[in-house]
């Protein structure tokens, strides 16, 4: 009996992470009849509206958009049950500099104010190039990009969004930041999934690719780290990233990573994931939460100042 449930939810978390069509006919049935009920934005995956009156009483069955990633509903995401799927994944780090002084030198109620407006500027920056939100915690944030959301492009999506964090900072090459801050970005593969136990669950990411970027961002300040896997999807639109070899806690060789700054990169790239090649993915895009989806949120260059 639970070995068919244990299937089918592998097939599930397949469809959502790798973008491919889901298994299970129950789902897709499902899917056909969310598909035709009216409604301007939808999940990606069940197609279940967002809007419209049915998608208001909808709602109120779970089927609201999941605060992790706007184009998938709660329930197949935060409500989904436990299980995953090794998959390719981008995994990014936004970690706040100089956390613990701040927070002797500040009162509290002064600090949780600063760490509000650096999720709400963080949050906001990063599901504009289709992350899909880890935890937040403290003085950090995480964000996982997988093909089945951010498309065959998700690693330059990935590099897209720190740097659109960075520039919301005010690391821009006129700005001055209101607040310190470093980002790591690393791929590969690993699990991705709700993982948890005890009556708690999380959508995460779980492996080495997670453990690299949350070191690679402990050395970078004010700019992105990036693993070699990443650096390779985006090479051509930071021809002058610094190559440096770092000592990562934790790992016995020296690994190579790339630094970006904000400032850097080409005017004009090659053109990022062809996102037609999504399975699954509904035509309508969501537009209630405000977000932008023009093709140049979708590059990496799009504000980008010559190099001088
Ligand atoms: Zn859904």
């Amino acid at each position: 009996m639970e070995t068919p449930t244990f299937v089918a939810m592998d097939a599930r978390w397949r469809a959502i992470l790798r973008g491919e069509s889901p298994a299970a006919p129950a789902a897709r049935l499902a899917r056909r009849l969310f598909a035709a009920l009216p409604g301007r934005s939808r999940c990606y995956f069940c197609h279940v509206p967002f809007d419209g009156g049915l998608g208001h009483a909808l709602r109120v069955l779970g089927y609201g958009q999941s605060r992790k990633n706007p184009h998938l509903c709660a329930r197949c995401l935060e409500a989904a049950p436990e299980g995953g799927a090794v998959i390719p994944v981008s995994v990014l780090f936004a970690d706040v500099r100089g956390y613990t002084s701040m927070t002797e030198r500040a009162t509290s109620l002064e600090v949780t104010a600063l760490l509000q407006r650096f999720y709400a500027a963080a949050s906001g920056a990063l599901l504009r190039h289709e992350a899909v939100l880890g935890q937040i915690a403290g003085d950090e944030v995480m964000a996982i990009f997988v093909p089945g959301l951010a498309g065959a492009g998700y690693r330059t999506s990935a590099v897209a969004a720190g740097r659109s964090l960075l520039q919301a900072m005010g690391y821009t090459a006129t700005g001055k930041n209101w607040l310190d801050v470093g980002v790591g970005v690393s791929s590969g593969e690993e699990y991705v999934g709700n993982v948890g136990g005890g009556g708690f669950k999380d959508f995460t990411a779980i492996g080495d690719v997670t453990n690299t970027a949350a070191r690679l961002q402990a050395h970078a300040s004010g700019n992105m780290l990036i693993d070699a896997p990443t650096y390779d999807a985006v090479a051509d639109l930071f021809p002058g990233a610094e190559r440096c070899e770092l000592q990562l806690k934790g790992k016995e060789l020296p690994v190579v990573a790339f630094r970006i700054q904000v400032s850097e990169g080409r005017s004009s790239g090659p053109t990022v994931p062809d996102r037609a090649t999504h399975v699954g993915r509904g035509e309508d895009r969501p537009t209630s939460t405000g977000m932008t989806h023009e093709k140049e949120s979708n590059s990496v260059d799009s504000r980008a100042t010559p190099k001088s």
